[in-house]
Order: structure tokens, then C-alpha cells, then sequence
């Protein structure tokens, strides 16, 4: 009887795990959709951005917020760039809003994440540098996807 019972769920077991590796990858696959996120800011800052890539471009195009320490801007640039300039005052100096400098380490909840086979880059439920006021007041919150 026992025999039997592991013929019977020793392939049980195989399936299910290969069910699981497939659910997976499906939902790898669903990830490539970008996402629409909007910053908002007490002081009245307020704008949305398509971030990450879609299905045709993702390999190519992962949109990313970054912060322009010259002319203090929240800007949108493709993290696959070689170079990260600003595009309003040509400035190199930009820094990506992933990293942790421009952040007020209050959460840890990711608002929006995309990983690329090299680095990942993460918005947290956070309080980020605000462009405007330069106070660390801004929110991110994802709003919706785009394929
Ligand atoms: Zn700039
Ligand atoms: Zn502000």
C-alpha cells in the first residue's frame, strides 16, 4: 500500500512543482507592463510618469525618476543609458531617485519595483527630496499600468 501510495504521489508532487515553476514565469511575464506613477507633494508638487517598459521595449527602455541636484528637477530617464544627463539643462549631475540619499527611510514598501538582469530599482511607500520645495515630502504611489 505505501508503495503504492508513492507511485501515486511522487509524480503528484512532480507536477505540482512543475505547475508552480510554470505559474511563475507567467507571472514574470505579466510584470512587463509599465507602470503609471504619480509624485505628489504637500507644497503642491504634483505630476505623473510612465515608468518601467512595455512589452515591445523592455529591453531596452526601463523609465526611471531621477533628480537633477543642478537645476532641482524630478526627471524621467531610460536606466539603459549610457550617460544620464538632464534633458531641461544638460547637467550630469542627476542622481536616481533609487538611490537612498533621497530618501527619508520611513517604509520599506515598494510602490514600484523593475528588475533588470543587473539591478533592480525600487520606489518605496516613502518620503523622497521634493524638487519644489527641497523638503523630503514627496510620495510616489503607482496609479495604473500600460502594456
Ligand atoms: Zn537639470
Ligand atoms: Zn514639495
Amino acid at each position: 500500500m505505501r508503495n503504492i501510495l508513492s507511485f501515486v504521489l511522487l509524480p503528484l508532487i512532480v507536477v505540482m512543482v512543475m505547475m508552480s515553476v510554470h505559474v511563475d514565469l507567467l507571472a514574470h511575464n505579466h510584470d512587463i507592463t509599465g507602470n503609471i506613477v504619480s509624485a505628489k507633494c504637500d507644497c503642491g508638487f504634483k505630476t505623473s510618469m510612465a515608468l518601467g517598459g512595455g512589452k515591445m521595449n523592455f529591453e531596452t527602455v526601463c523609465i526611471f525618476p531621477f533628480y537633477c541636484k543642478d537645476c532641482s528637477s524630478l526627471i524621467e530617464l531610460n536606466t539603459f543609458n549610457e550617460k544620464y544627463f538632464c534633458e531641461k539643462c544638460n547637467s550630469e549631475n542627476v542622481m536616481c531617485y533609487d538611490n537612498d540619499s533621497l530618501r527619508a527611510h520611513k517604509s520599506d514598501i515598494s510602490v514600484f519595483g523593475w528588475n533588470l538582469d543587473r539591478k533592480s530599482y525600487v520606489l518605496k511607500d516613502d518620503f523622497y527630496l521634493c524638487p519644489q520645495c527641497k523638503e523630503f515630502k514627496l510620495k510616489f504611489k503607482s496609479i495604473g499600468f500600460f502594456d
